[in-house]
C-alpha cells in the first residue's frame, strides 16, 4: 500500500532482462515475469522491445521497484513513485519504439498524476552504486519532458 498522503510525483527508469537466466532468450517476457516473481520485485509497466507496454501494477498501488532509495531527501521511492521497466541492459542499445512508446505513457502519467522528475534508478539508490540501471546506453534526450 501507498502512505496515504503520498503524493505520486516521481517516475524511475529501470533496465531488465533475463539475460543470467539465458542468453539466447534475454527478452523473453515469461522468463522476465519470472524474474519479478522470484524475486518480490515489481514495476507498474515494462516496456518489451518491440515497444509493447506492459501494465502489471496499476500505479495507484506501490509496486517493489526502487529498493533502498532516497530522491530530493525523501526516503523510500516506492513509496511515491511510478516504476517502469524497460527492456534492455547495461551494454544493449535501447530500440526506437522502446522511447517512443515510454514518451506516449510519461504523458498519460501526467494526465493521472504530479509527476514532477524522471529519474533513472541509479540516481536514487542507495548506497549510491548499488544500481546501474538504466545504463549509460539510455539515452536521456530521447524522453520528451515536458
Ligand atoms: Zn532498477
Amino acid at each position: 500500500m501507498r502512505p496515504v498522503k503520498a503524493v505520486i510525483d516521481l517516475v524511475v527508469i529501470h533496465y531488465i532482462s533475463a539475460i543470467n537466466l539465458n542468453k539466447e532468450s534475454w527478452s523473453d517476457l515469461g522468463l522476465i515475469l519470472g524474474i519479478f516473481g522470484q524475486y518480490s520485485l515489481s514495476a507498474h509497466y515494462l516496456i518489451e522491445r518491440d515497444g509493447r507496454v506492459i501494465e502489471t501494477i496499476n500505479p495507484v498501488h506501490r509496486a517493489w521497484h526502487a529498493g533502498k532509495s532516497k530522491y530530493k531527501g525523501k526516503s523510500d521511492c516506492n513509496d511515491f513513485s511510478i516504476g517502469i521497466e524497460v527492456v534492455g541492459g547495461q551494454f544493449i542499445d535501447f530500440e526506437t519504439e522502446q522511447y517512443n512508446s515510454l514518451n506516449e505513457l510519461i504523458k498519460e502519467l501526467k494526465d493521472s498524476y504530479p509527476i514532477q522528475n524522471i529519474v533513472g534508478h541509479e540516481e536514487i539508490a542507495i548506497p549510491k552504486g548499488r544500481k546501474k540501471d538504466p545504463g549509460e546506453r539510455f539515452r536521456w534526450e530521447k524522453l520528451k519532458i515536458t
